[in-house]
């Protein structure tokens, strides 16, 4: 099919020469052919991989197969005489510098590249199969890309940080993650969500970065702010509006639904109807795509009072964050709490009695230009990290991950 000198140009693989194609069909990853190709080394003079200089002293030559990218429908095999020289700087036996493999790769780099490109998108598996690779090798590849492409972070100029959990195996363990939000960057993953979990990041701040934090965006349940407290002298605590909507959504709305179904227990179809409306109520009316969503959802509050009433104040409470000034804000505070605490709905006013004291945190979102949505899109992408593969019992990896799919906007 090719002539050897066309393959040796087309392939690239400098310092070498093809001399034996063998073309062996349906011997590749499922049911692909696969062509091994044979090379043979052209230079007289190698470098030293690890001091660069150079020699013609061939140590010794070990045959290596190198996986390269697939060529049309082939999976490609190179069959590579691996030399080692003898570096008189390094006084010893060293491997020979290759532009397009690194030392004791299985693997070409453009292969390596191709692969950690794919692995940005899809699941580890997939990509596996596309290039016809092991597993454990698509993710040894992906995670070294990672530890050379996701840098150390700069921290000078920081003012504001977000911080938030999340689950890690099934809810079993924790893990935490603190970002940069106005530039939506991940500055630190680490395991745990405790005060003690989250120390090893604060104390490796400067005093002047520390003394520099603003504000700190966080859920108001969560263990971090007293820490922040302690090394951020400066430094505001704000709740973020995601999370206290999350917790309307799950001590109040869920609440109320199941104790309306339960009051319906005559009308077997009206109880029906009410049981299955959890994602109609939990759902913002903008993202409702049809209008017989919309339909379903008004006929649902006009039937039932105590529905309509939840409904209406997670709509308002929502407001509490949009309000930019502060006495506004305070005095849209002060009339949800008088609604709440009126309706006589008991989960309701118990969770606006559990919110009354963190109102500071709540208003302080005024003072600070701080997206809400920042620490829920960071939430979702990492469920989403997760999903994608199941390398991630190693942490240092699904970290990797995290950090890598939120490098900063403002690089
Ligand atoms: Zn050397």
């Amino acid at each position: 099919m090719f002539d050897r000198k066309m393959l040796t140009k087309l392939g690239g693989w400098t310092g070498y020469r093809v001399v034996d194609v063998d073309y062996r069909p349906g011997e590749g990853w499922g049911g692909r052919g696969k062509v091994i190709i044979r090379l043979e080394p052209t230079r007289k003079r190698m470098r030293c991989n690890r001091c660069g200089s150079t020699s013609t002293q061939v140590h010794d030559t070990a045959i290596r197969r190198i996986r390269d990218l697939p060529m049309f429908d082939w999976d490609v095999v190179l069959i590579v005489p691996r030399r080692r020289q003898w570096c008189e700087r390094c006084g010893g036996p060293q491997l020979e510098d290759l532009e397009w493999v690194r030392p004791y790769r299985r693997v070409t780099r453009r292969l390596e590249e191709a692969v950690g490109r794919l692995c940005q998108m899809m699941p580890l598996k997939q990509v596996a199969a596309f290039y016809g690779l092991a597993w454990h090798t698509v993710k040894a590849i992906d995670k070294q890309m990672l530890e050379r492409t996701v840098g150390t972070v700069d921290l000078t100029g920081v003012r504001y940080l977000g911080m938030d959990e999340f689950a890690l195996h099934k809810g079993h363990r924790y893990a935490t993650v603190i970002v940069e939000p106005l530039r939506r960057e991940v500055l630190w993953v680490g395991a745990g969500h405790s005060r003690e979990a989250v120390r090893p990041f604060f104390a490796a701040l400067s005093e002047q970065v520390r003394r520099n934090i603003r504000a700190v965006v966080m859920d108001m349940n969560a263990a971090y702010d007293l820490e922040v407290r302690a090394w951020c002298p400066n430094a505001e605590v704000v709740y973020d509006l995601f999370h206290v909507v999350a917790k309307y959504g799950r001590e109040v709305m869920d609440r109320v639904r199941v104790d309306e179904a339960n009051r319906l227990r005559q009308d077997k179809r009206a109880r029906q109807v009410v049981k299955s409306s959890r994602w109609l109520l939990l759902r913002n009316r903008e993202n409702l795509k049809t209008s017989e969503q919309q339909v379903r959802l008004d006929e649902l509050l006009a039937a039932n009072e105590s529905l309509m009433t939840v409904y209406v104040l997670k709509e308002d409470l929502k407001e509490l964050w949009r309000t930019r000034e502060e006495t506004e804000a305070r005095s849209r505070w002060e009339a949800w709490y008088r609604r709440a605490m009126e309706s006589g709905i008991e989960p309701l006013m118990r969770f606006a009695r559990r919110l009354k004291p963190y109102l500071s945190g709540i208003l302080a979102h005024c003072r600070h230009p701080l997206h809400t949505s920042v620490l829920e899109g960071i939430n979702n992408r990492i469920k989403v990290i997760k999903r994608m593969a199941y390398g991630f019992r190693d942490e240092a990896y699904f970290f990797l991950k995290i950090r890598a799919a939120f490098p900063g906007n403002l690089r």
